[in-house]
């Protein structure tokens, strides 16, 4: 006899875990089903971004960039540090004590709020019916008035690196080195490898990145790309575009990486670790029955409609399974607006505001559109730019890289995107989402108070620029 709920959700990462709370907060009896155990068979719930994503990835950040300012940075605030050095696996405690906190918090909410956590893979049959097979084989049957699938992404694979124990890692083994490699190789110079290789070379590594592409960071605003490219090789990343990995060999412990240059020319070479980072693929392996309904689109994500509706009725997909960035806030945000949906709430997700962030030093921020695309578009836009050199705050915190670009559009004045590199830009760009969830224009922004001193000044200061009134600015002519 199968167990009834309301809602069953598949997966308990940002995006099921969410709307697994949503759902019993708006009082429908919700089950989610996780199939994440740790190494002594208990359920490990958070999915990707709480255990081997997210959190982990910021924490080593934090550590490590504290460690390299006292490095480098402390002598200038006249603070003198003699003997330091970093403890590794120190440092991996505490990380995983972050994720432990985190991961346990997200088990005490399902018991707070009353949702059910069903250990197993779950599958969905026609009708709602979902079959979760236990780590034992067992097998229980669930039936839903509506299922949400978040079952989340993997790594992708290329054959010229397939992984091979801690030597040629992915995120996972990213994140888990015991010890500072020498020579680190990253191939993929995308959100994983460039914040891989800030926390690896901060303790000392030589990165070398390897990335297909020939130009930077494709997916951003290329004034950010190109201000980001130059100052991470200032920091002694080697960042080479336009390369062709061919092959990989483990030789004596080390990873031989053969490549094609950008001139075409093969080389070689040799790391102690090598780090794949070539994107993230939807991961629906065996979640999909064959009589489920549910259609997938011609990338292997399952298709969906703005309102996160697949083509079975009842059944919802969210997160990284579907179209969209693949980014924790957007999942959750789909999970909470999913499960309104279901109770019979009005629902929607604004795609058109999702920050995004890469946490490198400087943090790079952005929402909305990009410059390259206006103009490729002719949209007539006004542009608002103003450097952290120039705010009293981050001279103060001798952290003056970077700057604030605000694009709006030159008949409305209406903000159509941010972009941000600079220090603790993911907190500052927060700032221009909600003006632009309240379809606010620059000159909105440009009347608006902001504390003194503080990097969001910088902030006003791009708003105030695109009416070509920016005041600690010598060069008045902002605009474009
Ligand atoms: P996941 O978090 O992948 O969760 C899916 C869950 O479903 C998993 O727990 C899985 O075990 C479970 N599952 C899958 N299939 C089944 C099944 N059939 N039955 C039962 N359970 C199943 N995003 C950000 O926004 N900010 C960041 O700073 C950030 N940093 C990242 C750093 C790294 C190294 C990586 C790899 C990713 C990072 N991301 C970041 C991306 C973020 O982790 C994902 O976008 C997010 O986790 C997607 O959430 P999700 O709920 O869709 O899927
Ligand atoms: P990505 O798409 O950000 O970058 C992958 C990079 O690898 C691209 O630059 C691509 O051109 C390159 N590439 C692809 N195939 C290659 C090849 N054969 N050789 C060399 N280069 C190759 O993917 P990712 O860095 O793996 O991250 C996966 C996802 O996880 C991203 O979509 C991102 O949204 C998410 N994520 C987000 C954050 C964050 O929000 N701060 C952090 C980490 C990951």
């Amino acid at each position: 006899m199968a167990q009834e709920y309301d809602v069953v959700v598949i997966g308990s990462g940002p995006g099921g875990y969410v709307a697994a709370i949503r759902a019993a907060q708006l009082g429908l009896t919700t089950a989610c089903v996780e199939k994440w155990i740790n190494a002594q068979s208990a359920p490990v719930l958070g999915g990707t971004c709480l255990n081997v994503g997210c959190i982990p990835s910021k924490a080593l950040l934090e550590s490590t960039h504290k460690f390299h300012e006292a490095n480098t940075a402390f002598a200038d605030h006249g603070i003198a540090v003699t003997q330091l050095a970093m403890d590794v696996s120190a440092m991996q405690q505490r990380k995983q004590a972050v994720v432990n906190k985190l991961t346990t918090g997200v088990s005490g909410l399902f018991e707070a709020n009353g949702v059910a956590l069903i250990n197993g893979h779950g599958q969905l049959h026609e009708d709602c019916l979902v079959k979760v097979t236990a780590a034992d084989g067992s097998i229980t049957e669930l039936k839903a008035g509506h299922v949400i699938l978040a079952a989340g992404s993997v790594p992708v694979k290329i054959p010229p690196a397939p992984l091979q124990g801690d030597l040629i890692v992915d995120n996972v083994g990213a994140l888990d080195m015991a010890a500072v490699p020498g020579r680190l190789g990253i191939i993929g110079a995308g959100v994983i490898g460039l914040e891989m290789a800030s926390i690896w070379k901060r303790l000392g590594s030589e990165v070398v990145i390897l990335e297909a592409m020939d130009k930077f960071l494709a997916v951003a605003d290329q004034d950010i790309a190109r201000e980001g490219l130059t100052l991470l090789k200032k920091q002694g990343l080697d960042i080479r575009l336009n390369t062709l990995v061919s092959a990989t060999e483990v030789v004596d412990n080390q990873v031989k990486v053969s490549y094609k240059d950008s001139g075409g020319e093969v080389q070689q070479l040799t790391f102690d670790k090598l780090i794949v980072a070539v994107g993230r693929a939807p991961y629906t392996q065996g979640l999909l029955a064959a009589d489920s309904g549910v259609q997938l689109d011609e990338r292997g994500f399952v298709f969906v409609d703005n309102q996160c509706r697949t083509d079975a009725p009842n059944v919802f997909a969210i997160g990284d399974i579907v179209r969209g960035p693949m980014l924790a806030h957007k999942a959750s945000e789909e999970g909470m607006m999913v499960a309104d949906l279901i109770a019979g709430n009005q629902a929607e997700t604004n795609y058109h505001c999702i920050p995004g962030v890469i946490y490198t030093h400087p943090e790079m921020a952005w929402v909305g559109r990009m410059e390259q695309d206006l103009k490729a578009e002719g949209v007539d836009y006004k542009v608002g730019k103003f450097p952290f050199a120039a705010t009293g705050r981050a001279m103060a915190a001798h952290d003056t890289d970077g700057f604030v670009k605000l694009l709006a559009d030159a008949n409305t004045d209406r903000i159509l995107g941010c972009h941000i590199i600079g220090a603790h830009a993911s907190e500052l760009i927060a700032q221009v989402v909600i003006a632009m969830e309240f379809g606010s224009s620059a000159e909105d922004l440009a009347l608006t108070v902001f504390a003194h001193p503080s990097l969001s000044e910088a902030v006003h200061e791009a708003a105030l620029a695109v009416g070509n009134h920016a005041i600690h600015m010598a060069n008045r002519r902002a605009r474009k």
